[in-house]
């Protein structure tokens, strides 16, 4: 098989590393890739806007399978792009791809199909919004509908706050992403994370994962797309599995599938569980970045199968098969992230860490001359596979202490919900 990674994080060198594996592969590309997917792929400099291109990159390369990583050219339609060119493609439709592009369409979705979710309203218009604000309990969530590189979503604990969020969105500060709001009841709980592969009618539960959003140890400071992850979640149980496929995935899959949308690659349940079982925070239409990293640590399957039976609708009767062992990721960023960040900073002791149980993904890299540079904030996953989270903590910050990278920095904590409950 000759396959075609779209991106370039940390999500992007795992799905990489764990093609690579597959005895089926003959050649890689990853476009426009980092420094860590050149050391098993060979880089590709495509615009991955520019949807042409691409379709006519894997046309002269006889590309098999094009894999989309991220989210935006999901949701910009390169999947249907790639299907009209007769190729094979793993993710979803631009209509499906709703499901992350849109919060209201996913809502809707909800009700129709009887999805455990909460409460809400939808407005267009700013004054109404207010009003409807002012009436809820504290705390609210409001949320700009679109795609807003996940900044556009408050948990409000004041009224200050809530209408300050309400006005952002309308005053463009998510773009049009904000022009429709979503203001939701506030769900208690834990969250966690579920993906499950889908063929548009079929489905294979892969794993749940936990991530840290939060910049700061003790889950303090601002919001980012994620300093570290483990895979599994304990709150996501046997019991707890089977009752979010019954009550969320499956019913979410068949109403895709009847309204003419049907939804094919990875779908992502954000989840709370709270007292009275899982109720569906969001979805995404694609791995999550760094989860992937900790999931592909533990798969034992075959990945490029896998995605391979996705993208040709071959997923009945599919299973994938795991290590035993739970997997956390510790991502190392360059100081400043999540804002501006200086470019360039080198990165020396990363190679040689890797082995069977210990993985660097490379983010924002790249090689030059030689060396290892960062190139952006998010730059590093050091993802270790262990018996117990307390082990692959230890395990993944040991390496972490073999990197020599005075610009960077990392949280220290990350598992310690896990940690503590293995500790009882
Ligand atoms: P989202 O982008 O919709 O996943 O929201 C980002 C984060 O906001 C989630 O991971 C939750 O921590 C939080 N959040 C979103 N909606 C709710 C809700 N209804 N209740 C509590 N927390 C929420």
């Amino acid at each position: 098989m000759r396959v075609l990674v779209i991106g370039s994080g940390g999500r992007e060198h795992a799905l990489a590393w764990g093609i690579a594996k597959s005895p089926r592969l003959e050649k890689l590309f990853v476009t426009p890739g980092n420094g860590g997917t050149a050391t098993l792929a060979e880089n590709v400099a495509l615009d991955i806007t520019d949807h042409t291109a691409i379709v006519d990159f894997a046309r002269e390369q006889r590309v098999d399978l094009v894999v989309i990583g991220p989210d935006a050219p999901a949701v910009a339609g390169l999947g249907d792009d790639v299907r009209a060119a007769g190729l094979l493609c793993f993710g979803p439709s631009r209509a499906a791809a709703q499901l992350e592009g849109s919060k209201s369409f996913t809502k809707r979705l909800c009700d129709e199909a009887g999805v455990p979710t909460a409460a809400y309203e939808t407005f267009e218009d700013e004054p109404a919004a207010l009003d409807y604000v002012r009436q809820q309990q504290l705390p609210i969530v409001v949320k700009a509908d679109g795609l807003a590189a996940g900044k556009g979503v408050t948990v409000a604990d004041t009224m200050e706050k809530a209408e300050a969020a309400v006005r952002d969105c309308f005053s463009g500060a998510f773009g049009t992403s904000g022009s429709t709001v979503v203001i939701e009841e506030f769900l208690g709980g834990e969250e966690a994370s579920l993906f499950v592969l889908c063929d548009g009618r079929d489905i294979v539960m892969l794993a749940s994962a936990q991530d840290h959003k939060r910049l700061g140890d003790g889950d303090t400071g601002p919001n980012t797309g994620g300093m570290g992850a483990y895979s599994p979640a304990p709150v996501m149980s046997e019991a707890m599995l089977e009752r979010t496929r019954r009550e969320i995935i499956e019913p979410t899959i068949r109403r895709m599938a009847e309204r003419g949308t049907p939804f094919t690659g990875v779908l992502f349940a954000g989840l709370m569980i709270g007292r009275d079982g899982p109720k569906l925070i969001e979805y995404n239409v694609r791995f999550g970045d760094p989860e992937c990293q900790a999931l592909v640590m533990r798969l034992k399957s075959d990945l490029l199968e896998l995605l391979l039976a996705t993208a040709r609708g071959e997923l009945a009767g599919v299973e994938a098969e795991w290590r035993p062992e739970v997997a956390l990721t510790v991502v190392l960023a360059t100081r400043g992230y999540p804002g501006k960040v200086a470019k360039g900073s080198v990165i020396g002791g990363c190679d040689g860490l890797d082995s069977d149980k210990l993985q660097v993904f490379h983010a924002a890299t790249a090689r030059s001359d030689g060396k290892l540079v960062a190139t952006g904030g998010r730059v590093l996953n050091v993802t270790a596979l262990a018996r117990t989270v307390a082990e692959a903590h230890a395990r993944a910050y040991a390496a972490v202490e073999r990197i020599q990278w005075p610009e960077g920095f990392c949280r220290h904590d990350i598992g310690w919900r896990a940690i503590a409950r293995e500790k009882g």
